[in-house]
């Protein structure tokens, strides 16, 4: 009989397993259900230039109806409860779907409750989110009608949180587009962070520092955002850490661009396929759950400590079907996931720095190019190469990448 394998959310994740997955079985080996409650696909990594103009969100989107290979059942709906000890869950209508072998890849929630005042403030007086597909055109409307003397801030929440350099990537566009109007010196930018640094990786946290100080965009570390009043037009911040940690700062904006802090799904959090902090608890290597053994995640939700990327998945998705097959016919797992993780850093219109690395912040990159180098080669693998890639390649189930480089020495 054809074992059963669901797929517990239908993103970039679970659509790049399904596809990958029924490119590889037979219809009698194996049956495979993605439950996936969005009728919209977006790809989100192109949010970053829906803000910055230089893309519409109706380019990001597609009906998820044709993104699910044929071979594929579709549920439209969303899994309600895991009980992994039955091999069964529940989905919002009530039923109960039995599997044979699970993946779990629902992403991440965006908790905007945990920013007083956020989810009023959205879409209006200046207040948008990239993270928001409804609110991403909006920041474009935002950045492309400052005038001289206006304050703009740009808000990075703490992790975990989709592309570690979305948040500043869209401070370094808007300072670009200034800078191109000639009013950049007559503008006030700044950029406030949770973390206590520009980047996790020092290579590229250097150069971001850089980056940040050729705009004269000022930069808060350990500033986190919990109150936005967009009427009165003032975000208020709680310092995280140093000298003046538990103290509040209210700063005044023309524009306010938001990260909102993220977390696993409810129904991940409250289920015994969770680890304490609430992710799908994974070996970091072989994408196998910890406890259930029939189980595999991967994508946001996952506990593996990478940075959380479509780029991650990229690399996870092939480890994690060929783990499933082996689990099927028998073998060895393969252990080849090693955290590799890829963020684009938009530093301006036509320049990116395309930051590559592996767990523990190993730079590794695809090309034998300085990585530290912003190029107009890697904006245009950002805006054209990749959506081609991503659309045709990746979420059709072709596993064909380039290798990064694990033994690449860092420039002194
Ligand atoms: C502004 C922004 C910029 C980014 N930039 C980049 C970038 O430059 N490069 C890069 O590589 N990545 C980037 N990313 C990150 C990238 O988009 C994510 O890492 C990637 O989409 C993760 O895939 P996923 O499948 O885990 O989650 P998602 O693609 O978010 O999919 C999760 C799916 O699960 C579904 N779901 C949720 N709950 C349930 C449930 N209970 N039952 C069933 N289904 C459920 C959701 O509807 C959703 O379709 C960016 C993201 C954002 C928001």
């Amino acid at each position: 009989m054809a074992k059963h394998v669901v797929i517990a959310g239908g993103g970039t994740a679970g659509i790049t397993v399904a596809a990958s997955l029924a490119r590889q079985v037979k219809n009698s080996e194996v049956d495979i259900t993605v439950i996936e409650p969005s009728a919209d696909h977006y790809y989100q990594p192109a949010f970053t230039l829906v803000g910055a103009g230089t893309y519409s969100l109706e380019e990001t989107r597609r009906d998820v109806r044709k993104l699910i290979p044929p071979k594929v059942n579709w549920m439209r709906d969303s899994v309600a409860g895991f009980d992994a000890e039955n091999n069964t869950l529940k989905v919002g209508s009530g039923a109960t779907v039995g599997y044979d072998y699970l993946v779990v890849c629902p992403g991440l929630e965006l908790n905007w409750e945990k920013i007083q005042g956020a989810g009023e403030a959205l879409g209006q007086n200046g207040v948008s989110s990239n993270y928001s597909p409804a609110h991403a055109e909006y920041t474009w409307e935002g950045i492309k009608n400052l005038k001289p003397g206006a304050k703009a801030l740009f808000t990075q929440a703490p992790l975990p949180f989709k592309c570690p350099g979305a948040p500043q990537k869209i401070a370094y566009l808007a300072a670009d587009h200034l800078q191109n109007k000639g009013i950049l010196k007559d503008c006030e930018l700044h950029f406030l962070t949770h973390a206590p640094g520009m980047f996790s990786v020092p290579l590229f946290a250097a150069e971001l520092k850089d980056v940040a100080a050729r705009y004269g965009i000022h930069v808060h570390f350990q500033h986190n955002l919990v109150a936005v009043d967009g009427q009165q037009k003032n975000a208020t911040f709680e310092v995280a850490g140093g000298d003046q940690k538990g103290k509040s700062v209210t700063m005044d904006f023309d524009i306010l661009h938001m990260t909102p802090p993220q977390s696993p799904p409810e129904v991940i959090k409250t289920s015994a396929l969770a680890n304490e902090g609430g992710f799908v608890d994974l070996n970091q290597n072989t994408m196998q759950h910890t406890r259930f053994a029939n189980v595999f995640g991967l994508g946001d939700a996952g506990s593996t400590p990478n940075s959380k990327t479509a780029a991650a998945v990229r690399k996870q998705a092939p480890i994690v079907v060929k783990n499933l097959l082996t689990l099927i016919n028998g073998g060895e797992l393969d252990t080849g996931y090693d955290g590799y993780a890829s963020c684009p850093l938009t530093t301006a219109y036509g320049k990116v720095i395309m930051a590559e690395f592996c767990y523990g912040g190993k730079v590794t990159p695809t090309f034998p190019l300085d990585p530290r180098k912003e190029r107009w080669s890697y904006w245009w693998i950002k805006t054209t190469g990749l959506p081609v890639f991503y659309w045709n390649y990746m979420l059709k189930g072709y596993e064909w990448f380039l290798k990064h480089d694990t033994d690449f020495v860092e420039p002194a």
